[in-house]
């Protein structure tokens, strides 16, 4: 009896570990901060099919809409987040959805983050092609990778940015 009991447990604790192993390496958050390193917002991302949804919360931001893209480091020095380096783009495509040049968008591209007028603002996204494991294409590549929210509208089509003016806010991915 208690030699079956030890069993249940030991397989319990089996079970656990392997569901936080799961949990490791499928799932991701940033933390994001604004220019004065105030939190302002933060990121959950989860692997999802043949990618990775973002999930993003903002607050005390200007109300319309902000460019926001994935870039290719995992640095987020304030105020200007040059850090965070350009868009993550491991296939060398051009930016936006509408840019007239092949092979495109960025593999970090997103739509605009819209911010309502009372400072808030949400986004839900599937990066296709992104993953959180160890390839070119990991959000956890050599560096890693972080989510900058822009000043102004990306027009989706504009390299290497899509004229969405100055870094306003920075989070590091973290797993
Ligand atoms: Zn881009």
């Amino acid at each position: 009896m208690r030699f079956k009991f030890v069993l249940v447990i030991t397989g319990f604790a089996l079970f656990c570990a392997a569901v936080q192993l799961a949990a490791a390496k499928t799932s991701a958050h940033a933390q994001i901060l604004d220019g004065q390193g105030a939190k302002i917002g933060d990121a959950k991302i989860t692997s999802a099919g043949q990618g990775v949804k973002i999930v993003v919360k903002v607050s005390n931001l200007s109300p319309g809409e902000h460019g926001i893209h994935i870039h290719t480091v995992g640095k987020c020095e304030g105020p200007a987040f040059a850090s965070a380096g350009g868009h993550f783009n491991p296939t060398s495509a051009h930016h936006g959805v509408h840019n007239a040049g092949d092979p495109h968008p960025h593999l970090g591209d997103m739509p605009n983050l819209v911010v309502g007028a009372n400072g808030t603002g949400s986004l839900t996204f599937i990066a296709a092609g992104a993953t959180l494991g160890d390839e070119a294409n990991s959000l956890f590549h050599g560096g890693g990778t972080s989510l900058v929210i822009h000043a102004k509208a990306d027009d989706l089509m504009s390299d290497p940015s899509g004229n969405s003016g100055d870094r306003i806010a920075c989070g590091v991915i973290e797993k």
